[in-house]
């Protein structure tokens, strides 16, 4: 039978003491239980401590030796890091050396003549049980790679900071690695390791000038909670980070950015670090801004964006948002026939007024709640639809915008057929517009669902087209019947009709896939005669109605329907 305490490794113990009895009797009083290794002085100690670094548990030091004394010894070993960790006993018989040695780091101490053997046992013993029980914390409460904290310890502690410290201002810096998969991808992950670990050497530096703590949050998020400092400070700080790294790849620059929410009374660190957060990703991708700081700006725009979600729960059921449409012309035909119009929300806000969708519903996809507004867009232009052929005996088609989460809905498809059932609409009735940037994201998956929807009946219209990235070749198998041209592509010819040479280079692509296209953003009567030479079909834009509530588009339909009659007679 193995006895469990055998299972147990024996302890290094190293003993650095010049008298030859002294050694004796500790060894004599701890072999029984450790291993035990000698030094004569401190310089042997010393470089058996360098040596041994990794085994030993524990150091009984002498104060009073040749060639190097025990205080040097405990100095060396605090001014390295590999050391400074290793628990060491003082060996003395001088009662005023006690606090010296204290100060240099020493745990604890043992007076000669050496106590009773069990006390000196005991204290030798707790001593290596508390460093041990201290490093399995330490384990958890370190990230293995970069020996930063991980980031439930490290919010603890800022935690703690805050809560026991108030008197320390302290500024919430997020660290990020720019494209850092990619830096993976081009170098290896064992390279992007690299990084990680000279990165963290660099934070780790620089709080050893100042009071603070760091952690690699996750991947190549590195969070800092230190002393108050001015942004200049923040640059430099920055720099000599991005110094380190900058030229360890040479078939790719790796860019750091920096976020940093500066000490505010009673924000709590989580808080102060998602603002960090913000900060950076603002600046993401740029190749001018490094650092950003979190500012009243900002969280003027903070506070606007969560007043926005908190009131949308309400907004709906108090029909604060208002569906305006804007009509599509074709322009092959003459006059321009009324085709269409596509459905656009607008926010009347009893206290912020009139909100444009560019401020909502980007705010509302990234928190997950954009659905709530756009199935009731949806329902009002299903209805409009149906109201203006009971009312006008008029048809008039009309696409809504649909949000990427919403495509990948898996109850989207049946919420469409309600909409149609409840006012006897066909699916030609309602088409739907879908982002080009979309159908890049996630090509594969988002063309099947599509594929059933086009099989369904409903017509499909590529928003922004020009905007994503789509190669031809994904364009050739993209289920879409409609292409709706990004509105810059008419803004560019503002600046040079050469751009012009870009639009037909779209309508090329149209021609090629079988589909029409809708020029956006028209707004003079020239860019529609240029658009009709090339052969474009549709446009929408101010040049022919700008978004309109649904009275005056009824006036346009009613418009419509009379020249029809004329033409007719
Ligand atoms: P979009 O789908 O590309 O809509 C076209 C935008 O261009 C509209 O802006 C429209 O007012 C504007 N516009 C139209 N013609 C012209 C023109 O000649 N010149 C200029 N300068 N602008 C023109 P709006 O209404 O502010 O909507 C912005 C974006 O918000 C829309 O871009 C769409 O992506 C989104 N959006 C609007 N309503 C909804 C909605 O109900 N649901 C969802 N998911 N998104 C919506
Ligand atoms: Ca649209
Ligand atoms: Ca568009």
């Amino acid at each position: 039978m193995i006895k469990s305490s055998e299972l147990n490794r024996r302890h290094l113990v190293l003993v650095v003491e010049d008298q030859e009895i002294n050694r004796d009797i500790l060894g004599d009083i701890l072999e029984k239980k450790y291993d035990l290794i000698y030094a004569e002085n401190g310089e042997i100690g010393m470089k058996l401590i360098r040596e041994k670094a990794d085994q030993l548990s524990i150091v009984l030091l002498d104060l009073i030796m040749p060639v190097m004394d025990g205080f040097e010894v405990l100095r060396q070993m605090q001014d390295d890091p590999e050391l400074c960790e290793i628990p060491v006993i003082v060996l003395t018989a001088e009662k005023k050396a006690e606090l010296e040695a204290l100060k240099l780091g020493a745990s604890d101490f043992i007076t000669k003549p050496f106590d009773m053997d069990e006390i000196v046992r005991a204290r030798v013993g707790k001593h290596i049980e508390l460093n041990e029980r201290r490093q399995l914390i330490r384990s958890a409460e370190r990230d293995h790679l970069t020996g930063l904290y991980t980031k439930g310890f490290f919010f603890e502690y800022a935690d703690q900071i805050v809560k026991y410290h108030p008197e320390y201002k302290m500024d919430a810096v997020v660290i990020d690695i720019d494209r850092f998969h990619s830096v993976n991808e081009f170098n290896g992950r064992e390279f992007g390791d690299k990084v990680l670990k000279k990165l963290a050497e660099g934070i780790k530096e620089f709080l050893r000038t100042t009071d603070g703590i760091a952690s690699r949050i996750e991947g190549d998020r590195f969070d800092i909670f230190c002393l108050h400092r001015e942004s200049g400070e923040y640059a430099e700080i920055l720099e000599k980070l991005q110094g380190d790294i900058e030229n360890m790849s040479e078939n790719a620059s790796i860019r750091l950015r920096m976020g940093v929410t500066p000490y505010r009374e009673g924000v709590s660190p989580s808080a102060m670090f998602d603002r960090a957060r913000v900060a950076c990703n603002m600046i993401r991708g740029s190749n001018k801004d490094h650092l950003m700081i979190f500012d009243e700006d900002m969280r003027q725009m903070e506070m606007y964006q969560q007043r926005l979600l908190n009131d949308l729960s309400w907004a709906i059921e108090d029909k604060q948002f208002v569906v305006y449409y804007q009509p599509k012309y074709d322009i092959q035909a003459d006059p321009p026939r009324l085709t269409s119009a596509e459905a656009l929300v607008r926010w009347k806000h009893p206290e912020l007024g009139m909100i444009s969708p560019g401020d909502f519903i980007p705010l509302f996809e990234n928190n997950g709640v954009i659905n709530q507004v756009d199935s009731y867009v949806w329902s009002v232009a299903a209805g409009q639809i149906a109201e203006w052929r009971d009312k006008l005996g008029y048809l008039l088609p009309l696409s809504v915008n649909l949000s990427r989460t919403e495509i990948f809905d898996p109850k989207l498809e049946t919420y469409l057929e309600t909409l149609l059932k409840e006012n006897k609409l066909t699916s030609h009735d309602l088409k739907l517009e879908v982002t080009e940037s979309a159908y890049t994201d996630n090509a594969a998956e988002l063309i099947e669902i599509v594929d059933e929807l086009r099989k369904a009946g409903f017509e499909i219209e590529m928003d922004d087209f020009g905007s994503g990235y789509s190669s031809l070749n994904m364009l050739s198998s993209m289920p879409i019947d409609v292409l709706k041209m990004d509105m810059k592509f008419i803004r560019n010819l503002e600046a040079d009709i050469r751009n012009f040479r870009m639009i037909e280079l779209i309508l090329d692509i149209a021609k090629f896939l079988e589909v029409p296209v809708v020029a956006e953003g028209v707004e003079t009567e020239e860019q529609v005669k240029m658009l009709k030479d090339a052969d474009c079909e549709l446009v929408q834009g101010f040049y022919f109605s700008r978004p309109l509530p649904a009275v005056e588009i009824e006036s346009l339909i009613i418009k419509e329907m009379n020249t029809k009659r004329d033409q007719e007679q």
